[in-house]
């Protein structure tokens, strides 16, 4: 593995003073925190003090979010696949662009362009990012030398942008329902059980070198993995289990051709789901599907920006969030890199398709912005294994680890605004990101809204475009 085209990893928990004129807590709002940090989490939190001299001053604060599912290398194709086609343009179109982007992408390429990915994240307010990894072979479907190759892209990558990783090396063997061969397109992603046990213990090596790393894996699909794939694949982690699940109306047809049953029955049927999973999507759900899949206790992961470019359809979000069921947002195709954004498309799509407002707050008088913060910051926590989130589980308390996020208290969208109001001007009323600031571990990446090597990172992704464009 090479490192000599990236910055240098650098040393995560340096200590730092910080305080907030505001800042989100695990229990709530409080005014006036000083915040120190040493080793990587919060040492002291202390509400209801002036700012001392030498102490970093802040106005707004908030923990930071969870991505719970991304696939980097796809921030290659952003914008690439807006042309309409010949026949009706689907997602099924879209996946043969991005078999055709992927073809020619080296190992330099995917570390380039995960790294600038992953600086758009932080910058965006993202501060772990679950990686469904599924590019693991050479352009011509051979196996690396290291099978874990391009998953140490991915985590040099995040070593040198700072971000938190969790990676999910995905399990893909079919085309099709019932085991049918994979295709062409398909064959940098293909692995047998036997080369993907080797996979998970390459993968663990490439993680080994960042301080709070997670190893899941993903059985990429139904269409990919059979439910008795599954199953042997689930004694090879201790970690989170992610899989897409019912994106498409196609899938659910396919299903029920070959099972007599719809995706997320079929699974639940045949598989141990259970709080450690995550169910990617989960668009198209009956509403016995929705109420069974909220009471596993798995987390559903939205996607709403990358589902509404990829034309999916619409979440059933009011009932399974009334039916108890946990939730968080991932950036998917990265085809726009906007936590903020995800949060508001997902409650401006339902709001869409139940002809209503505010309707994942649930409930009257609470903050809707306050409402979808706080479930993808509890849902993606859980969702990648973020464990060692402070003893309320998550959110910012003493002893949960340092990764903050400042908003630009500049922007005119947040003037005379104060407690849940900061976050539903943030998530509805902002253009453009409006963070200031990101702290992963203490250490400070993003500064004024740029991470401190975006310069280096973006030059490298740029010359990959420049070369796969050619
Ligand atoms: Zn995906």
């Amino acid at each position: 593995m090479s490192l000599t085209t990236s910055p240098a990893p650098r040393p995560a928990g340096a200590p730092a003073r910080l305080w907030f004129e505001t800042l989100l807590l695990a229990e709530g709002w409080a005014q006036g925190v000083a915040v120190d940090i040493a080793g990587g989490v919060i040492v002291r939190l202390e509400p209801g003090t002036a700012p001392e001299a030498g102490r970093e001053r802040h106005a707004v604060g908030l923990p930071g979010l969870p991505n719970l599912h991304s696939h980097a290398f796809q921030r290659a194709m952003a914008g690439l696949s807006q042309v309409r086609g010949p026949s009706a343009d689907s997602f099924w179109t879209w996946r043969e662009a991005m078999y055709a982007a992927l073809d020619r992408m080296t190992p330099e390429d995917v570390e380039a362009v995960a790294a600038q990915a992953y600086v758009e994240m932080l910058e965006a307010g993202f501060t772990r990012v679950g990686e469904f990894h599924y590019l693991h072979h050479d352009r011509d479907g051979a196996p690396y030398a290291d099978p874990a190759e391009l998953g140490a892209r991915i985590a040099a990558a995040a070593g040198a942008t700072g971000i938190a990783l969790t990676l999910l090396p995905v399990f893909y063997a079919h085309g099709g329902f019932g085991g049918q061969a994979s295709m062409p397109g398909q064959r940098r992603f293909v692995n047998g059980l036997d080369g993907f046990a080797r996979l998970m213990e390459a993968s663990a090596r490439a993680l080994a070198p960042l301080p709070d790393a997670v190893l899941g894996l993903a059985p990429h699909s139904l269409r990919a993995a059979t439910l008795e794939e599954i199953a042997a694949l689930l004694p090879m982690t201790a970690g989170p289990v992610h899989m897409h699940v019912a994106e498409q109306t196609r899938e659910v047809e396919d299903c029920l051709a070959f099972s007599g049953r719809r995706p997320v029955e079929y699974l639940l049927d045949g598989a141990a789901v259970d709080p450690r999973w995550c169910l990617i999507h989960a668009t198209h759900m009956s509403e016995a599907e929705t109420a069974r899949l909220a009471l596993s206790g798995a987390v559903a992961g939205l996607c709403p920006i990358t589902e509404a470019d990829l034309g999916d359809g619409i979440f059933p979000g009011a009932a399974f969030a009334s039916a108890g069921g946990r939730y968080g947002v991932g950036s998917d195709s990265n085809v726009r890199i906007d936590a903020a954004g995800e949060l508001a498309l997902l409650e401006y799509s339902q709001r869409l398709g139940n002809r209503a407002r505010n309707v994942m707050a649930l409930a009257p008088g609470r903050s809707t912005g306050r409402t979808l913060f706080e479930a993808a910051l509890a849902g993606g926590a859980q969702a990648l294994g973020a464990t060692g989130a402070g003893p309320a589980g998550v959110g910012l308390a003493v002893g949960a680890p340092a990764d903050l996020v400042s908003l630009d208290a500049g922007r005119a969208s947040l003037a005379g605004r104060s407690g849940d109001g900061l976050l539903d001007a943030w998530i509805f009323a902002t253009r453009g990101g409006g963070v200031d600031c990101v702290w992963r571990r203490g250490d400070k990446l993003v500064a004024g809204g740029t991470h401190r090597d975006r310069a280096a990172v973006e030059a490298r992704f740029r010359a990959s475009l420049t070369r796969l464009a050619g």
